[in-house]
């Protein structure tokens, strides 16, 4: 399952990115996901309750904001949202389109606990 190795590697990072800055405990990750990316946020979310136990993400809620496919028409310039399957122009019809948006995958947010103890390296 790609959504496994993709899963892996969003925890290692939010998990190094949260020792540096001195966190023992994730509570929250948020994810945004592009469509076509073709990663399946269930996928996602199962991968997510597999791969956490024992790390300092264990227990932590997974949030993903899926976000459309959205491409520019060549033709006619209209930009427009759109699956994975059919990226034909809305306005005219035409199948000259670039891909703008919807190949995103990214950590917009990470809540962590920071003992209040721990130096604060700004
Ligand atoms: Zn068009």
């Amino acid at each position: 399952m790609h959504e496994m190795g993709v899963t892996q590697e969003v925890l290692n990072a939010v998990v190094e990115a949260s020792a540096k800055a001195g966190a023992t405990r994730i509570n929250a990750v948020r994810l945004t996901v592009g469509e076509l990316t073709a990663l399946v946020p269930d996928s996602l979310m199962f991968a997510w309750e597999c791969l956490t136990p024992g790390t300092p993400a264990e227990g932590a809620v997974l949030e993903i904001n899926a976000t459309p496919g959205r491409s520019m028409c060549l033709a006619c310039g209209t930009e427009f949202d759109h699956d994975q399957f059919d990226r034909r122009c809305t306005a005219c019809g035409g199948p000259q389109t670039e891909v703008i948006g919807g190949n995103e995958l990214r950590v917009d947010n990470v809540d962590v606990d920071v003992p209040d103890e721990a130096p604060d390296e700004e």
